[in-house]
């Protein structure tokens, strides 16, 4: 198995946000160190050093992405310079999101014919939330992450069996036109799209302990793509808004999409059956390459996630996939317990092997 990777870039750090004077807001946890942490535990467990991924260019990230939201990730410090709301000097500048055209802006107004998009406009209509932050680094690590998922899926398009992109930032949660959850571009989508494109018949079984609305909201008139996601209930979880059991899939796609919302405390025995039911699916809807969207969320430790998984669970979780006897794309989401987070993600690809 060939691992690539993409540091995320030095320059893209949201942990710098965490300001508070008693060190405990840990809102921007998706930081620079998960990088080194999880490479640290790929290697001890024996992996192959990964590799830099070639690049190829924007066409992959279009294809499951407007041309708007990548440009807006690509422009912004240089459009809030240009704007005098960032200054050159200054190399900590950072972008986030003040405001967004909700409904009252289209139903009440309807369009403005002499709206003069903003950076600020810009990035409020191209974000459903305040957590993606953009400094300087932030285009560079979001398609460098891309990057990394293109070259894994071209390894199972060229026949190998395993990949992984092991990447920051993640990327499950952002959607075609909007960025949200730490995520800008959708790694695992782009994987996913390129393998569809290749004839493949393609199964996304999501394992962040968050649910993966933007690979849904990608696929969901898509009816060779299959969508699952097992994750923490959104009628009290991020992303609120996405996540439900009767999400099925679009008009055009019905039964595209499965979602399996967990309860708070959620262990290994009720993880397992939640599994069990997704690969039932999925082996019956007859894919010819799995991605698997891995965040290590969903560990009891975890400061953020709010299941109650082991460090056994991900070994075993790895092998049931791996039993399907399908190739299988692994992007790296989230997971957010440095001490533990490259063990688990190893544990999981041991497990992949089994
Ligand atoms: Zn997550």
């Amino acid at each position: 198995m060939r691992i690539f990777a993409s540091s995320g870039a030095p320059g893209h750090d949201p942990g710098q946000l965490n300001r508070t004077a008693s060190g405990s807001d840990n809102y921007y946890v998706e930081v620079a160190q998960r990088f080194d942490a999880i490479a640290a535990g790929v290697a001890e467990a024996g992996f192959a050093d990964p590799l830099d991924p070639p690049d190829e260019g924007l066409r992959p990230i279009l294809a499951v992405h407007s041309a708007n939201l990548v440009r807006t990730v690509r422009t912004a410090i240089e459009r809030a310079i240009k704007e005098g709301e960032a200054s050159a000097e200054n190399p900590g500048a950072v972008l986030i999101p003040e405001t967004f055209p909700i409904k009252a802006r289209s139903a009440a107004q309807g369009p403005n014919p002499g709206f003069e998009p903003s950076i600020w406009s810009d990035l409020g209509t191209h974000s459903f939330d305040t957590s993606s932050p953009i400094f300087g680094g932030t285009w560079a690590a979001a398609y460098g992450a891309a990057q990394a998922a293109i070259a894994a899926a071209n390894d199972l398009v060229d026949g190998r069996d395993r990949a992984m992109a092991l990447v920051r930032p993640p990327g499950h949660h952002a959607m075609r036109d909007a960025m949200g959850g730490f995520c800008y571009f959708n790694n695992a989508a782009v994987g996913a799209e390129l393998l569809r494109k290749s004839g493949r018949r393609v199964a996304v079984l999501d394992v962040d302990v968050h649910h993966g609305n933007g690979t849904q909201e990608i696929f969901w008139n898509t009816p060779d793509v299959l969508t699952a996601s097992i994750h923490m209930n959104p009628s009290y979880e991020y992303p609120y808004y996405w996540g439900f059991a009767n999400e099925t899939g679009g008009e055009a796609a019905p039964d595209s999409n499965l979602n399996l919302p967990l309860p708070v405390g959620t262990d290994d025995t009720a993880y397992r059956a939640a599994l069990d039911l997704a690969l039932d699916r999925i082996r019956n809807f007859g894919p010819e390459a799995i991605v698997v969207p891995l965040g290590v969320d969903t560990y009891a430790g975890d400061p953020i996630g709010r299941f109650d998984l082991s460090s056994d669970a991900y070994p075993r979780i790895g092998a049931a996939i791996s039993a399907l006897g399908v190739p299988i794309l692994v992007t790296q989401e989230g997971g957010y317990d440095l001490a533990t987070i490259g063990s688990h993600v190893a544990r999981f690809l041991t497990g992949c092997f089994e």
